[in-house]
């Protein structure tokens, strides 16, 4: 079967014959692939500056934001049925019995290092014909969410924030649980750094929880990216657009700062508006550069006298899949459109390695393994 393969020792992007997997274990699934994201971390892989081959192979099959259909179930299955939706988890836990996070069934916190990811480290990904997985790595999509649905694994480093964040918020004693309508009431300001898939995702989070949501990102509206935030309820701001009465206004207001670029620079100048008891959120992740100048003493001191909480997430655990599923339902709900035109491009699994390799533009471009030929681009 075909497979879409990095070979770090030759430097090679390629579509290969794979061979098909097959139930080995009572708990497994069989899975024919349906389609596949590409993002940020499989271009750093085709750049062989990441990405490890499972032991014993010289190459990766790429791959990890995925949505399947279930086609064979093992007998010791019992949650999912052959014809049913499904996207798998990425990260599978460490072997070591002293790792607790993963031991607890959270390799999201692993602290050995010495997890495996699906399409990135030690495991072949996604980007094939067929996979097999066990049953609990599997997450069931609503038949309707077939168009959508591969956004829900970059949809859960949102959710995993979100997690985290709602312990960051009840950490301050006279707070209650908050509904969409009071943090509306309250007029609590949150700002997205980026306007990528992450960002974008993690802005129809926010707009759902009831926060007035700015996303700010380099290029000048309007773009694709820019008209999503519109269509949300959101407001854009680009790169020296920002009126100054507004930057005043922002001074020390933003309840939330969530950061999807990885650009360091831009992080640490955003972090000074944040306001006292509030939140950064940080989720990109930057190359290792020469090191830069930032206000450390003014930071030092707003994070202390304003009990401001600064924090970094990475990956997500079976709850933040099921929650992403559940929230792209709600998206899909409420801005359909929207939702759909964060995919950008669908191609064939032949024009992977063009993809992988080259500059593309658009915002989530998918690559489907269901139909021979390229679907229209767009909607
Ligand atoms: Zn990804
Ligand atoms: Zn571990």
């Amino acid at each position: 079967m075909k497979a879409v393969a990095v070979f770090p020792r030759t430097h090679e992007v390629k579509l290969i014959e794979h061979e098909a997997p097959r139930l080995t274990e009572p708990d497994q699934v069989r899975v024919r692939m349906l389609e596949m994201g590409i993002c940020g971390t499989d271009k750093e892989i085709c750049a062989f500056e990441y990405g490890t081959p499972p032991a014993g192979s010289d190459y990766l099959v790429i791959g990890h934001e995925s949505l399947g259909q279930v086609m064979e179930v093992g007998p010791a299955t019992s949650r999912v049925k052959v014809g049913d939706l499904v996207v798998p988890t990425v990260r599978r836990p460490c072997p070591h019995a002293a790792c607790h996070p993963c031991r607890a069934g959270y390799p999201d916190f692993c602290i050995t290092g010495d997890y495996t990811e699906r399409g990135i480290k030690g495991a072949h990904g996604f980007m094939t014909e067929e996979v097999v997985d066990h049953e609990r790595y599997l997450h069931l999509v609503p038949p309707a969410l077939r168009d959508v649905a591969v956004l829900t694994e970059p949809l859960t480093i949102a959710e995993k924030a979100r997690d985290q964040i709602q312990q960051f918020v009840y950490r301050l004693p006279w707070v209650e649980r908050a509904t969409p309508e009071e943090v509306r009431r309250n007029e609590l300001t949150a700002v997205v750094l980026g306007a990528g898939p992450v960002g974008l995702l993690g802005a129809m989070i926010l707009q759902v929880a009831g926060f007035e949501t700015a996303v700010y990102a380099l290029p000048p509206a309007p773009n694709p990216g820019s008209e999503i935030v519109e269509a949300i309820g959101g407001k854009y701001y680009s790169h020296g657009s920002i009126p100054a009465e507004t930057k005043q206004a922002l001074f020390g207001h933003i309840h939330l700062i969530y950061e999807a670029t990885g650009v360091s620079r831009l992080a640490f100048e955003v972090l000074k508006l944040l306001g006292p008891n509030s939140i950064f959120a940080l989720t990109g992740v930057p190359g290792l550069k020469e090191p830069i100048e930032v206000d450390a003493d003014l930071l030092m001191r707003n994070i202390v006298l304003k009990n401001q909480v600064v924090f970094g997430t990475v990956n997500a655990s079976a709850e933040n899949f099921e929650a992403a599923i559940r929230d792209i339902g709600i998206f899909h709900q409420r801005w359909p459109d929207a939702l759909r035109a964060l995919i950008t491009s669908r191609s064939t699994p032949e024009e992977a390695p063009g993809l992988l390799l080259g500059k593309i533009g658009g915002i989530k471009n998918v690559i489907t393994f269901e139909r021979a030929t390229s679907r229209e681009q767009g909607r």
